[in-house]
């Protein structure tokens, strides 16, 4: 069977560029895609169509890093917080000078 044609078809961050000469695993058809990231992946054609790879691995990455950096997305919401009090009470001359690193 000749293979599925995926040349410059998207697949969440992948884009499909060529068909490899090889085969991958349980002779599985590969292509080589280029992340928006500017990575390159080679992904069989399953993994493309079933949404199960959808990057070269950045997305993980990225995935990872944002709920590692949520507590500090919480520090930032609590400074913005007290900005807000310190400028409804009076304090709206000191509102760009108290933004420490606490
Ligand atoms: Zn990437």
């Amino acid at each position: 069977m000749k293979p599925l044609d995926m040349t410059g078809q998207r697949y969440g961050r992948l884009m499909a560029l060529r068909l490899q000469p090889e085969r991958g695993l349980q002779n599985k058809t590969l292509w080589l895609c280029r992340c928006d990231c500017g990575c390159d992946a080679v992904v069989d054609t399953q993994s493309l169509r079933n949404g199960s790879t959808r990057s070269c691995g950045c997305l993980q990455r990225e995935t990872r890093h944002f709920r590692g950096s949520a507590t500090n997305m919480a520090k930032v919401r609590t400074k913005i917080a007290k900005r807000s009090i310190a400028a409804v009470s009076g304090h709206s001359g000191t509102i760009d000078t108290d933004w420490d690193d606490a």
